[in-house]
């Protein structure tokens, strides 16, 4: 990429984003495909310029709208979570944020499905992916609890905001084989679980505890 702005300088440059992937490796993230992936997208695009310097803080930062853009080692996590497994051709992101981990993922599989509740939200974000020359994302305003059922079944699913109980839809548009990356629970007890969907059930893993924005129901 040629436009210094993507490059970054200072506190937004590849050696910060060095510096962020060697905390995702000591933090466990193992998967390389994931690594190299946040290790050449530049993070700082996705914020407000006032929080630039500090978009590679493995924090969660306010995107606007009362959102925030998941932590850096949370998006690691899900997408390597998701990955684990035969390749992913269509995969459902529900919670389109700023776009980070819509941008993370992309490369990585061969269609995303992004639901997003707030326009504003994903208008920026699309205008975001669309100058990283991102183009393998269809995205809709709605409500993310009920899938995008005109365009399951999906290879994956990841959901990026907290629902109490895993909502059975995201299950019902799972395909065989497909999994499953999704927070649940109240405030402060929530845990991020994958879900594999088998010819016969369903199988569940926890893989941690974790603390997302709540999943809202309705177009906001
Ligand atoms: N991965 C995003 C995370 C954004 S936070 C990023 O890196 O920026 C979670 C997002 O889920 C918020 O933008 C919020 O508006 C959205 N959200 C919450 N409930 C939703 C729902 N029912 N359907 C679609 N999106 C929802």
């Amino acid at each position: 990429m040629t436009d210094p702005r993507f490059s970054g300088i200072g506190m937004t440059s590849l050696r910060t984003r060095d510096r962020l992937v060697q905390r995702l490796r000591e933090q466990g993230i193992v998967n390389l495909v994931v690594l190299d992936r946040i290790r050449n997208l530049p993070r700082h695009i996705f914020v407000d310029e006032a929080l630039a310097s500090r978009a590679y803080e493995d924090t969660a930062l306010p995107i606007g709208f009362g959102q925030t853009i998941s932590q850096t080692y949370i998006v690691a996590r899900m997408t390597e979570a998701l990955l684990e497994g035969p390749p992913l051709k269509r995969v459902l992101e529900v919670g389109t944020g700023c776009g980070y981990q819509t941008a993370v993922l992309a490369p990585l599989v061969e269609r995303i499905y992004s639901i997003e509740r707030i326009d504003g939200l994903q208008k920026r974000a699309r205008a975001r992916l669309k100058e990283l020359d991102v183009r393998n994302v269809r995205f809709k305003v709605g409500d993310g609890s009920l899938g995008w059922r005109s365009q399951a079944p999906f290879d994956g699913i990841l959901v990026a905001a907290a629902p109490l109980v895993v909502p059975e839809e995201l299950i019902e548009q799972l395909a065989v084989g497909g999994r499953l990356v999704v927070p649940a629970g109240p405030e402060g007890r929530q845990q991020l679980l994958r879900i594999v969907r088998h010819e016969e059930g369903v199988e569940q893993k926890v893989l941690g505890a974790v603390s997302f924005v709540p999943l809202v129901g309705g177009v906001g």
